[in-house]
């Protein structure tokens, strides 16, 4: 097992397509690491390059201490698990497990025992000899993960490995995984554009976008203080609301203001804020962090209910405040709200955010 360190890692496809930029980051022995981001950010060509599939145009990739920029994938000692499963269709599921080491000419015993190990680890000994095609997706990729277990590696490379299975499969290989991680804690890279994956799954989150990271940290450091709009309306669900507010000062106090709106600036937040007094900056608040009825001193408003989301426990609702619409959550379902109500809302002081418009950053 060891540590990956990508220091300034570069990608270009061709003279014109940077698709990755400056990546930096050093993952430690044992943690487990997720990249996640919209399409196109980048996150399969850094762990591509992390494997040896892709080539790198500029920066260094060591694992374990040691730089493998010119190693070929089979020396690297990583192993890979793909959305696409990539089992050897006319193999049994025993000869895939037994592929890689058979490659590098291990004992048929040993083989078994290892077989024999991640078998009962994922409990799929009564597949070994079928072929891949009598297996349902979320055993094929209980065999795929068997494979990497099986060689032992140095690093887990998982190429966004839940996104062909459905909604609830999914659920159950999440919880799959982070078991087998107690088990076998090889340092991993896992890739997914599913931010619920990458909360629940990530030691840290690499949140990326345009080729370039955002934010490095632990998933409630990224949900907690998004160091930008984009982190910030990326990761947690239902999305972050955001709102165009201008910044007043009234007897001293700083106020957010927006049609509809007139929220008092936490105490706190006043030294960041001031000066943008009589700016526009964007305000964010989480559906999770509105709640009905008066709230803290100053953060009240009232709201028109447009529609409303039935969970089961809980209800959804869109609401109208001047022009912006918002969402807010964990409303109890027996409330009674119907459409076209007009409901007091107020925002958890501590839970407001709040951006420049034109950097995006958070303003802290
Ligand atoms: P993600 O995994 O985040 O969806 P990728 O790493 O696959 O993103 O791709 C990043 C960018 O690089 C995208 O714009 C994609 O179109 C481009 N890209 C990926 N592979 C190639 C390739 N082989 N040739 C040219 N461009 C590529």
């Amino acid at each position: 097992m060891a540590e990956v360190t990508l220091t300034n890692v570069n990608k270009k496809y061709g003279e014109t397509h940077h698709a990755v930029k400056d990546f930096s980051l050093s993952i430690a022995e044992h943690e487990f690491v997720v990249l996640v981001g919209p399409s196109g950010c980048g996150k399969s060509t850094t762990l591509r390059m992390v494997a040896g599939l892709e080539d790198i145009t500029d920066g260094t990739i060591a694992i374990g201490g040691r730089v493998v920029n010119e190693l070929p994938p089979k020396d690297r000692d990583v192993a890979m698990v793909f959305q696409n499963y990539a089992l050897y269709q006319h193999m049994t599921v025993y000869d895939n497990l037994a592929f890689g080491l058979r490659n590098k000419k291990a004992p048929e015993q040993r083989i078994r025992e290892e077989i024999d190990r991640a078998v009962k680890i994922l409990g799929i000994g009564e597949l070994l000899e079928r072929k891949p095609r009598q297996l349902s997706g979320g055993q094929q990729q209980r065999v795929a993960l068997g494979r990497c277990i099986v060689r032992n590696p140095q690093v887990f490379l998982f190429d966004e490995p839940l996104s062909n299975l459905d909604a609830m499969l999914r659920g159950q290989m999440r919880l799959e995984i982070k078991r087998l991680r107690k088990r076998v804690p090889t340092t991993s890279i896992f890739v997914t554009h599913d931010q619920v994956e990458a909360m629940t799954l990530g030691d840290r989150v690499v949140v990326m976008k345009d080729g370039r990271i955002q934010q490095v940290g632990t998933p409630l450091e990224v949900y907690n203080a998004p160091g930008n709009r984009f982190v910030a309306g990326f990761i947690g669900a239902p999305l972050m609301n955001f709102i165009e507010v201008t910044i007043k000062q009234q007897d001293g106090a700083l106020y957010a203001n927006a049609p509809g709106l007139n929220i008092r600036v936490p105490a706190q937040r006043e030294s960041g804020l001031r000066p943008q007094c009589d700016r526009t900056v964007s305000m964010g608040i989480r559906p999770e962090h509105l709640v009905l009825g008066d709230g803290a001193a100053g953060s009240l408003f009232e709201a028109g209910v447009e529609l409303i989301e039935q969970l089961g426990s809980e209800v959804l609702l869109n609401v109208i405040v001047g022009e912006t619409r918002l969402t807010v959550s964990r409303v109890n379902a027996e409330t009674g709200i119907r459409v076209g109500d007009r409901v007091r809302l107020s925002m958890l002081p501590e839970r407001m955010h709040f951006f420049d418009r034109e950097t995006n950053l958070a303003i802290l």
